[in-house]
């Protein structure tokens, strides 16, 4: 059987969750050895226009981004979002929260005019296209794009938690962060970090995205046990949740 043919593209984003790919180290020569990469800008100089799985890193900040990306996803079989800035506009979308304007000002100031530096609101790739597997994260879980690729390679459908950050965390027996007056939204955040930020002492900021059916009531519940509002649950959402469904309710 033929080797499925693998493209990586990047789009705005900061790289990272190529990076992790490279530090996947002995098991990404594995992986390597029963796929044939055709495109790769960060690790190989080839191009092509034929491939079997597009693999999208980057959200779509400009009109010719859409344009590409349409492009990909005609010729890819299978198309998969790698990292969240590609499966949920991750970072990039808090520019959406202000003026473009203002923010291209304020980001590259007198060069703000530049016709090279024309931009757009941030989106997802599935604002775009359609979207076959989601690798989440910021940057992304290596653990989650292994279990995808070989689910693929396999014919298989991948096991992705969709349950919420809240599991992990409270099955490696961590003092939740609310009980340091923390607004943590790891209840409302989908698992498969083996909730790294609160282990770690930090707050759950949402970069695997929201559960696909978040407990957004009982969110609330905590919220009003811990005497806090709506707006504060709101303010730590938008880091990684601008301009999605519960950021808004
Ligand atoms: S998801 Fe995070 S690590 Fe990955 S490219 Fe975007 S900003 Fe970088
Ligand atoms: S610290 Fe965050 S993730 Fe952990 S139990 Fe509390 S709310 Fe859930
Ligand atoms: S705890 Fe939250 S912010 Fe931290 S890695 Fe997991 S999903 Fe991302």
């Amino acid at each position: 059987m033929a080797k499925p043919r693998v493209a990586i593209f990047d789009f705005a984003c900061c790289e990272g969750c190529q990076l992790q790919i490279v530090n996947l180290e002995e098991e990404i020569l594995d992986l390597i050895s029963v796929v044939e990469m055709v495109e790769w800008r960060e690790a190989m100089t080839e191009h092509s226009n034929e491939y079997d799985v597009a693999i999208i890193e980057g959200s779509i900040t400009r009109p010719e981004d859409e344009e590409r990306i349409q492009i990909i996803r005609s010729r890819a079989k299978i198309l998969i979002a790698l990292g969240a800035c590609a499966t949920i506009g991750g970072i990039n979308k808090l520019k959406n929260n202000f003026d473009l304007n203002e923010a291209k000002r304020y980001v590259y100031g007198r060069d703000a005019s530049l016709p090279h530096l024309e931009t757009a609101m941030t989106k997802s790739v599935d604002e775009v296209v359609e979207v076959d597997f989601y690798v989440h994260g910021c940057p992304m879980e290596r653990r989650d794009f292994v279990t995808i690729l070989r689910a693929i390679l396999a014919g298989k459908k991948p096991d992705i938690p969709d349950y919420p950050v809240c599991v992990e965390c409270k099955a490696k027996e961590n003092v939740c962060r609310w009980e340091y007056g923390e607004v943590c939204i790891g209840p409302i955040i989908r698992a498969g970090c083996g909730a790294r930020c609160p282990s770690g002492a930090h707050r759950c900021y949402g970069c695997r995205g929201y559960v696909n059916n978040p407990n957004v009531a009982a969110a609330k519940d905590v919220i009003t046990r811990y005497g806090l509002n709506v707006d504060d649950l709101k303010s730590k959402m938008v880091l990684f949740g601008s301009k999605q469904g519960p950021t808004n309710e």
